[in-house]
């Protein structure tokens, strides 16, 4: 009889094991994950600690993590961190090489190459749709230079120096030699399609409340994919996505047919992280209080 409730015992066991297995096996995938990804940005919440982890990845993070990163928070409430934007920026009347598909509104426009090139990849695909006449009027700035240009257009205009994107050097603000932004081809052409490239149109017209800005149909600022998209699909405001990101934990997007889970950690102090998939992946911080592990090409 111990022989039989043993043997039971087994089968049972063997039975969650392959369930398990089965769920797991089509794509590597916790199954809510994968069950609930087949549109972009659908958010799913982390069910980790429900399950264990078949795979996952660990590292260590320190703190300054936080403030490094494609995905820094900037508004009137949180500064731009020390950061080496002033280095990798160059100027582009200067560097012809990086200036193709587009305009320069004067000899002073200062962009690094990685921004430059994301830039010039969205414009080629935007002449594709017959919106060709972009023209960049903006690219970093300086403490200095943002400083000259608060006191020249006021605090309705201008970001407080130290709070502006454009010294983050993630940000860019857009022309088009047709006319104003908000009615110009080019500036509609971004509306709907910057976050292909993994930018957005970073104060709609919508949210000023959220993000203390006015309507800037021209200030685009980089975030990378997934999370353009995941914002484009929840129609989120930068703020919006970085507070649903916290509270769910992780979210799923499949961006052109690619997978990507979003996760989000604390970090106050080094901390190893434990990401319940395996794959590469890419940090960044939030400036404030944690860091965000955005993982892709998953290892089934
Ligand atoms: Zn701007």
């Amino acid at each position: 009889m111990r022989n039989w409730l043993f043997l039971l015992a087994v089968l049972v066991l063997l039975g969650a094991v392959y369930e398990r297995f089965q769920s797991d096996g089509d794509t590597g995938l916790p199954v809510e994950h994968a069950e609930k990804g087949n549109a972009i940005g659908t958010p799913t919440s982390d069910n980790a600690e429900n399950s264990p982890p078949v795979n996952e990845l660990t590292f260590q993070v320190e703190p300054d993590q936080v403030r490094k990163g494609n995905l820094l928070l900037v508004n009137e409430e949180i500064a731009v961190p020390p950061n080496k934007a002033d280095a990798k920026a160059v100027n582009l009347f200067k560097h012809k090489e990086l200036v193709d598909g587009f305009g320069l509104l004067d000899n002073s426009i200062r962009l690094s190459p990685e921004l430059a090139k994301a830039f010039t990849t969205m414009v080629k695909h935007a002449a594709v749709d017959g919106v060709k006449n972009f023209l960049i009027s903006s690219g970093y700035r300086s403490d200095q230079e943002q400083q000259a240009l608060y006191e020249q257009l006021g605090p309705e205009i201008a970001a407080v120096p130290g709070h502006s994107e454009h010294s983050l050097g993630l940000a860019l603000d857009i022309g088009s030699t047709t006319g104003q932004m908000k009615d110009a081809p080019e500036g509609i052409w971004l509306k709907q399609n910057a976050w292909k490239y993994g930018f957005i149109v970073r104060y709609p017209e919508d949210k000023t409340e959220i993000t203390g800005v006015i309507h800037e149909p021209w200030h685009i600022r980089y975030v990378g994919l997934p999370h353009s998209a995941i914002m484009q699909e929840n129609h989120w405001a930068f703020e919006e996505y970085l507070v649903h990101l916290k509270e769910r934990k992780s979210m799923t997007a499949i961006v052109e047919g690619k997978t990507y889970i979003v996760y989000y950690f604390p970090v106050a102090s080094n901390t190893t992280l434990r990401v319940p998939v395996v794959g590469n992946y890419e940090l960044s911080g939030n400036n404030t209080d944690g860091v965000i592990v955005t993982v892709f090409d998953i290892v089934n």
